[in-house]
């Protein structure tokens, strides 16, 4: 009889750092998650708030986890992360943690090895390994929120660049015209159209020219607000909903002409959205790609929701065990 390779009951402690949730799970080699919890990210401007939350996250998962222990901590941030490094380069909405050796921390304070990587790259990595992308090797990965993120992963490899910045998919310039700006000090980026903050936008700009709409009065739209008004059919939210799958199939025909992909996976709150966008992203993949790229990439629905990010830490930690 084969002994049991204590390797094989391991488990990998994630944790998705978001601006507002801590979401956090332990996940087996076998992309299973054992236990999982959540709360608010905590609000401090010092990182060892966030720091000592992390760990005791893990501590309470060492508790109940019985006969299997946590062999790595994985960390995913929505920022630019050094991943050799194991540092935080800059994180927009956890500024505290900017130039912080946090992988370096916590395996300190927990005894334990622990990686880092950036949010979108880890959810392209899970959607490649438990969700819609199972089987393929080069696929991309759109993440369509608060703001867009984009994870590439060519021949099976994530592509970070050199800095550790690359698949920056929502800062792709689809408008150079309209003048509209981004967070990130360019204008016309894919995020300003494509993003739930977008549609919200998108939709107050058009309204006076929509009087009719149920849309009309409310302040407080929310992208899935409109959303409903769309489900509807109310005028307002279809022209919106056309005009982000416009922007956003223009984004994905440049990433099909460059990276020749087998599979394009789009996740993210928006994506709820996907009937009223689709026609509109798929008609503009096949007026501007190449036909034959076109034909190729298979254009799909995130399968794997919020555990794409936990899933995908798990992942590359125990790729470095093996
Ligand atoms: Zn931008």
């Amino acid at each position: 009889m084969r002994a049991v390779d204590k390797t094989d009951t391991k488990l990998i402690f994630a944790a998705d750092l978001g601006g507002t949730h801590l979401r956090a799970a332990t996940v087996d080699r076998t992309g299973r998650i054992r236990s999982r919890f959540k709360q608010n990210t905590p609000q401090a401007k010092d990182v060892n708030a966030i720091i000592h939350a992390i760990v005791a996250a893990v501590r309470e998962c060492q508790r109940q986890a019985s006969d299997d222990d946590i062999s790595a901590v994985s960390l995913v941030v929505p920022g630019t992360v050094d991943v050799e490094a194991g540092a935080v380069v800059k994180a927009p909405n956890l500024p505290c943690l900017n130039g912080f050796q946090l992988a370096a921390a916590l395996s300190s304070q927990l005894n334990l090895p622990a990686i880092l990587e950036n949010d979108a790259n880890a959810a392209a990595v899970g959607e490649m390994w438990q969700g819609a992308g199972v089987g393929c090797k080069t696929i991309i990965c759109v993440t369509l929120g608060t703001g867009v993120g984009g994870g590439i992963i060519l021949d099976g490899k994530l592509w970070r660049g050199v800095d550790g910045s690359a698949a920056e998919i929502g800062h792709m310039c689809v408008d150079p015209f309209g003048g509209v700006a981004c967070t990130c000090g360019s204008r016309g980026c894919l995020e300003v159209f494509a993003s739930a903050t977008a549609i919200v936008r998108m939709t107050r700009e058009a309204s006076p020219r929509y009087p009719e709409s149920v849309l009309q009065g409310k302040e407080d739209r929310t992208a899935a607000m409109i959303f409903e008004a769309g489900q509807q059919g109310d005028e307002l939210a279809l022209e919106i909903f056309r005009r982000m799958g416009v922007y956003l199939g223009i984004g994905l025909a440049n990433l099909i002409n460059i990276l020749n992909p087998e599979m394009i996976v789009i996740g993210g709150g928006v994506v709820n959205g996907w009937n009223l966008f689709e026609k509109h992203m798929h008609q503009q993949v096949e007026e501007r790609a190449f036909p034959l790229l076109a034909e190729r990439v298979k254009i799909v629905r995130a399968k794997c929701g919020d555990d794409a990010g936990l899933l995908g830490a798990a992942r590359l930690a125990l790729v470095r065990q093996d």
